[in-house]
């Protein structure tokens, strides 16, 4: 099958090279778009690193909280100053354990029950709610697939059932992910590379999609960044899909959750910093999935491939270190003072307001056509047309009104406002719930690069008229 993929891309080669003009060149890259089949050193060189350093940090972030009260400065003092080797700090790491096996196992299988055996009812009981099959956007080999949207289900159900256990049933502690945290993250790393390999080889030798796969010729950059645009097993079971929303972000707040239960526990009280990083961070993830089909057109499903960095990273990175701030307060309960308290809420909710808005107005008018109402007025746009890469040429349209005429990316400054908001939360004692910041404004920054770089190629001229017309991404007069 990778055969029958490469040399359909290589017969499209050959005939540009023998016989192609310069325009049909041109026309082919631009056919591309969102395909990086060139890997320079740059990239090669950070693939590397990653693979190599981000498993090593997430250990390191979760033990200095297990090992050093989150102080990140403790371990590299102690090293420095001979008080320790890396050897005595590995043996200080928590090993795998039977019982964190379990409850993996049955997390993952319950969530994987819930993805495939209950088809959505909400969409048929809750007004404004977009569940059941869904469409996702045109793939660049021009197909479009279809996705079952249950991702809202699936979160109130497994609440229900972690709220009743907590308060009636029993059956298991609330405290029950903190206290295996360390184990647990073994069996998250274990399905993490599972996955991208499993991925890795399907790609080569049963693709589901053939004319979607990206070889690039480079066997590193394939496996991090994945060859499959949409894997899939059977009809239904998207890897994409499954892995982005479910097991992690479901987990996210649960284990929120189980960090409050677990000061509880400790101090005899929760402390309204946690409450607030539970509050605001419960406020993202349900937002995410009521918001879940308007996710099938984000660059996550509809631009990236799957490869090391979704599968590893939605099974590792996401659960472990986007819950940082909860764990910080674990070990240190900070109570803040009324004015912090509030003022920090107030960041976050207007972050969220802008995050949701931008990202809602651009919804509303791909949806619409351009047939509706931006703050009040008929929205402005200019026309583009790109071409995929069976030749076909396709019509869209970039928004200029409303927040999209402000800036290019206002939706990724609403996030990084959130993402201040609940590391604010934690008070300025630490650097270690700041990571989460630190993180999330390199991870916008480079996708909004890396996200103009694909549209430019893919729109061409009619990018730069865009770019023209709001000549800023993230901040008004800054950047
Ligand atoms: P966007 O939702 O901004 O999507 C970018 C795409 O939108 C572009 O590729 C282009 O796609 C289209 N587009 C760009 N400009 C316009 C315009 N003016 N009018 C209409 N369409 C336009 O980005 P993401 O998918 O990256 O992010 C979605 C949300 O998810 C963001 O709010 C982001 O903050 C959040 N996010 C959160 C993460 C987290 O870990 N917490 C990680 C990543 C994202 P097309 O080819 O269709 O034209």
């Amino acid at each position: 099958m990778k055969n029958a993929a490469s040399s359909d891309v290589t017969r499209r080669r050959v005939q540009n090279g023998a016989n192609g003009s310069a325009g049909e060149k041109k026309e082919e890259e631009s056919a591309q778009w969102g395909r990086a089949w060139e890997v320079d050193w740059f990239s090669l060189i950070s693939v590397v690193a990653l693979l190599l350093l981000a498993p090593v940090l997430v250990l390191f972030l979760v033990m200095v909280c297990d090992q050093y009260q989150c102080s990140i400065s403790q371990p590299v003092l102690d090293l420095y100053q001979g008080r320790t080797t890396l050897l005595s700090i590995w043996a200080r790491v928590p090993s795998p354990t039977w019982m964190a096996a379990k409850i993996y196992t049955a997390w993952v299988v319950f969530q994987v029950v819930l993805y495939m055996c209950i088809p959505d009812v909400l969409h048929k009981v809750l007004p404004g709610y977009v569940g059941g099959v869904q469409e996702g956007a045109t793939t660049p080999a021009g197909l479009i697939n279809q996705y079952q949207i249950n991702g809202l289900q699936c979160w109130l159900l497994t609440h229900f059932l972690w709220l009743a256990n907590a308060q009636y049933f029993h059956f298991f502690s609330a405290t029950i992910i903190f206290d295996h945290w360390m184990p647990l993250m073994w069996c998250a790393n274990l399905l993490g590379y599972t996955v991208s390999t499993f991925v890795f080889i399907k790609a080569y030798l049963f693709p589901t999609n053939p004319q979607d796969c990206k070889f690039t010729g480079n066997m590193l950059y394939n496996y991090m960044m994945g060859i499959e645009f949409n894997p899939r097993v059977g009809r239904w079971f998207d890897f994409k899909l499954f892995f982005n929303g479910r097991p992690g972000i479901v987990a996210w707040t649960l284990i929120n959750l189980s960090y409050m239960a677990k000061q509880q526990e400790v101090y005899g009280h929760v402390t309204n910093s946690m409450v607030l990083v539970n509050l605001l961070q419960g406020i993202y993830v349900l937002d995410f999935f009521w918001n879940e089909a308007w996710y099938l057109k984000t660059i996550d499903i509809c631009h990236d491939h799957f490869g090391w960095y979704l599968g590893w990273g939605d099974c590792v990175w996401l659960p472990y270190l986007y819950t940082l701030q909860g764990l910080y307060l674990v070990y240190h309960p900070v109570q803040l003072s009324q004015t912090h308290f509030l003022l920090v809420l107030l960041l976050g909710l207007v972050g969220y307001y802008i995050f949701r808005a931008t990202n809602h107005q651009k919804d509303l008018f791909r949806r619409t056509q351009g047939a509706c109402t931006i703050w009040g007025g008929q929205p402005a746009f200019i026309q583009c047309s790109y071409r995929s890469a069976d030749g076909a040429v396709h019509h869209s349209k970039l928004l200029t009104s409303g927040f999209w005429g402000v800036a290019r990316h206002l939706n990724y400054t609403g996030d990084l406002m959130g993402s201040l908001a609940y590391c604010a939360a934690c008070g300025f004692q630490h650097l270690l719930p700041y990571f989460y910041l630190l993180y999330m404004s390199v991870l916008l920054v480079h996708r909004c690069l890396r996200d103009e770089h694909r549209c430019s190629s893919k729109y061409g001229p009619d990018w730069h008229r865009y770019t023209r017309a709001v000549p800023h991404r993230l901040l008004p007069g800054i950047f």
